[in-house]
């Protein structure tokens, strides 16, 4: 999608992320998903008159490690609560920050060499959750609502971007960029669909060089798919609105993934007036500069400094081998490439494997180590297994483990490779007449020139005897 020449969109994300704390923010509750509703809750978290919030250590070092690695500074900050009613809110107020935010002022620098700056990075606790049966699926109109509050109090850094995105593409780098920030740092594990990511995005659209025009901000973007359609379609159909005369009103859209359109949730004019107020029962927080600093020294390598470790292991990357690259980072299966290449496996081959068999959960694949992948690496290195043989090595370790030469001779490769052989033959009989027509004719002495021409093309790996009753077959 493009505006038309002169015109452009201005966009500002709001990210939500779920620590990956074990207990809750204010309570020691566990903060786990999936499990049976309404089974992880206290007095604390059910807001329950009388109980009072203890503020989780684990949660602020996380949050603080969000804010380094998004170059933003720690300072004192404080808590406030955010006033409004919602089924899901026991308590009918969110302790959050205000304007005193844990982490302020940062940028993320996207791969393509934009930079986009983080206002702030604050921390505060989740609500519960809410399900609207019958009707939508959103409350207006539904049957019944059913609420489980075993989210309420999970702790959440909320990160909120300058407006200095300029297109969905962008976003959906920044969004993805910022998912695999907070990975690395292990205040997340960035699961979109389990919702311990979530993203609201602010879309406006204006004449360039003109004041930014007005923003609505859209909810429900369960995926960079989602955000990346509906911030297309939005600033389309403000540019659409503007255009023919309209003005946009400030409000907050949800974004209809099955339609693929944005409509009205709540205008400008019905918003809720949260009456924030200091949080009397928590004293400020200002976390000592050791505490800070040990924060600081005990963040690991970035996604950008570990795509730049390993495309620097290729000569002459391509874009292909750039992506695979970014794939490997994204999958957080460096460590797979750096044990084959340790163990003589070519760079670019032990990218493309992991950027290509190591997808999905590493739960999924509990057999696979290092060192088992980079073994299956070496034997595909040497012609022992075909490309498509490795890909099936490596499957079956996956699931059950195993050394990878054995597991190949269970699968029955050798027999495999005797077809490849074939092949091979086939070729250097054409490359050959002459030889070949001696050899055809009686003379066997040639035998022994195409068993080393084989042995040369595999390095050695052939077996001679199967080539050589591979030539007698093929005698007429
Ligand atoms: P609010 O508290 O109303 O949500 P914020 O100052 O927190 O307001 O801003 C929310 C988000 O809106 C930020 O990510 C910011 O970058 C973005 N934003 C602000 N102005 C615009 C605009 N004109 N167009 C698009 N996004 C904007
Ligand atoms: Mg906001
Ligand atoms: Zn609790």
């Amino acid at each position: 999608m493009s505006l038309p020449e002169g015109w452009e969109m201005v966009v500002g994300l709001e990210v939500h992320t779920e620590l990956l704390t074990r207990t809750k923010l204010f309570c020691g509750c566990a903060n786990a998903f999936g499990a049976e509703p309404n089974t992880q809750t206290c007095p604390v978290c059910l807001g329950l008159p009388g109980s009072l919030p203890v503020l989780n250590r684990r949660a602020v070092e996380l949050a603080m490690a969000i804010g380094l690695a998004l170059h933003a500074t720690v300072s004192p900050s404080t808590f406030h609560r955010k006033n409004y009613f919602y089924p899901d809110m026991p308590k009918d107020f969110q302790i959050s920050q205000y304007d005193r935010p844990i982490n302020a002022g940062g940028y993320l620098d996207l791969p393509d060499g934009s930079r986009v700056g983080i206002e702030r990075a604050h921390l505060e606790e989740d609500t519960g959750k809410s399900t609207h049966l019958g009707g939508s699926g959103r409350i207006h109109g539904a049957e019944r609502s059913l609420v489980d509050y075993n989210r309420s109090g999970v702790p959440l850094v909320e990160i909120v971007s300058a407006p200095d995105i300029r297109s969905a593409a962008q976003a959906r780098a920044y969004a993805a960029e910022l998912r695999g920030i907070l990975i690395a740092t292990g205040a997340s594990d960035g699961r979109m669909e389990e919702g311990s990511m979530r993203i609201d995005a602010n879309v406006s659209v204006h004449r360039v060089g003109e004041p930014f025009g007005t923003r609505c901000e859209m909810k429900n973007l369960n995926s960079l798919r989602s955000l990346q359609r509906a911030i297309d379609y939005e600033a389309e159909r403000q540019y659409a609105l503007v255009a023919s005369g309209g003005v946009v009103r400030q409000e907050t859209r949800h974004w209809d993934e099955d339609r693929g359109v944005t409509s009205t949730m709540r205008s400008k004019e019905e918003a809720d007036d949260y009456r924030y107020f200091q949080e009397p029962d928590l004293v400020d927080l200002a976390p000592e500069a050791s505490w800070v600093e040990a924060v600081r020294a005990g963040l690991g390598p970035m996604p950008a400094e570990r795509r730049a470790r390993l495309a620097a292991l290729l000569a002459e990357p391509t874009e292909a081998q750039l992506d695979a690259v970014g794939t490997v980072v994204d999958l957080g299966v460096d460590g797979f490439v750096e044990a084959a290449v340790a163990a003589g496996v070519e760079a670019d081959r032990a990218i493309a494997r992991a950027a290509n068999e190591l997808a999905g959960d590493p739960e999924e694949r509990p057999g696979l180590t290092g060192e088992s992948f980079a073994a299956t690496l070496r034997l595909e290195q040497t012609g022992d297994l075909s490309a498509t043989q490795a890909k099936t090595v490596l499957s079956t370790i996956a699931l059950s483990g195993g050394d990878p030469a054995t597991v190949a001779r269970e699968l029955g490769f050798e027999r495999m490779a005797a077809d490849e052989l074939e092949g091979l033959l086939e070729r250097l009989i054409a490359e050959h007449p002459d030889e070949w027509r001696r050899y055809d004719e009686g003379d066997d002495k040639l035998a022994q020139f195409f068993t080393g021409q084989v042995m040369r093309a595999t390095r050695g790996q052939a077996d001679g005897k199967v080539v050589l009753d591979l030539l007698r077959a093929r005698r007429g």
